[in-house]
C-alpha cells in the first residue's frame, strides 16, 4: 500500500453512479412494462422486477450495457463528483475498485464507457481497478453499496462505509445517506489515520 497518502477504495455502481435509476429504465423498455410498475425498491439482484422469465439479471445487463451504453449514460448520484473533485483537493488518493466485468464478452464496452464517464463528469482517479476481490486491493477507507462486498470488506478488517440504498438497508454502520456525508466520514476517517485513534470504525 501507499504510505504517502490517505487511499479511498470506491465502488462505482450504485454510490458514485446512479446504477438503478438506469437500469430501471432500461428494464422498462427490455420488458415493455410501464416504468412505474417496476418497484424502486429493490434488493441485490433486483428479484422484484421479475427478470427471470425473459432471460434474467445477467442477459438485461448485457442489454444495457452494450446497446444502451450503461456505464458512459447513467447519471452520477447528486454531489459525488464534486465531492471525489474535493477530497481529492485534500491529498486523497482516489481507487476506483468495482466488478464491472462480471459479465463475459462485453469487456471492451464495459471498460472504454468506463474511462468515457469518469472524464466526462471530471471525476479524479489515480487507480482504476477492475474486479471482484475488492479487499485484495489495499485502501485505506472504503466506501461501497453491495451487501456482500460490505460484509466481505469488513470481514477482512477493512473499514468500509455503506452507501445507503434500498438494497442494503439491514447493514449496521457506518453509514453515508449522501455525498456530504460521505464527504465527512472520508475525512473523519483520513483525521484518525493521521492520529491514530479509532473512534469512528473501531479497532479492527
Ligand atoms: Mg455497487
Amino acid at each position: 500500500m501507499d504510505n504517502s497518502s490517505f487511499i479511498l477504495g470506491v465502488d462505482l455502481d450504485g454510490v458514485v453512479g446512479d446504477f438503478y435509476e438506469m437500469l430501471r429504465k432500461t428494464a422498462a423498455e427490455w420488458l415493455d412494462k410501464p416504468l412505474e410498475s417496476l418497484t424502486t425498491d429493490v434488493g441485490y439482484g433486483l428479484d422484484e422486477w421479475n427478470l427471470a422469465p425473459y432471460g434474467g439479471y445477467e442477459r438485461l445487463h448485457r442489454f444495457a450495457v452494450t446497446q444502451r451504453n450503461l456505464f458512459r449514460d447513467m447519471k452520477p448520484m447528486k454531489d459525488a463528483p464534486a465531492v471525489l473533485r474535493k477530497l481529492s483537493a485534500h491529498g486523497i488518493r482516489i481507487r476506483i475498485i468495482t466488478h464491472r466485468l462480471f459479465i463475459k464478452y462485453s469487456h471492451k464496452s464495459s471498460i472504454t464507457q468506463t474511462v468515457e464517464w469518469l472524464d466526462n463528469w471530471d471525476i479524479p482517479y489515480w487507480d482504476l481497478c477492475f474486479m471482484k476481490d475488492k479487499g485484495a486491493v489495499g485502501a485505506h477507507v472504503y466506501i461501497d453499496d453491495s451487501p456482500a462486498n460490505v460484509l466481505g470488506l469488513r470481514a477482512l478488517g477493512c473499514r468500509t462505509i455503506v452507501f445507503t440504498n434500498s438494497t442494503n438497508r439491514d447493514l449496521p454502520g457506518p453509514r453515508a445517506d449522501n455525498w456530504n456525508e460521505v464527504e465527512q466520514l472520508v475525512l473523519d476517517a483520513m483525521e484518525e489515520w493521521r492520529t491514530g485513534s479509532l473512534s469512528l470504525f473501531g479497532a479492527t
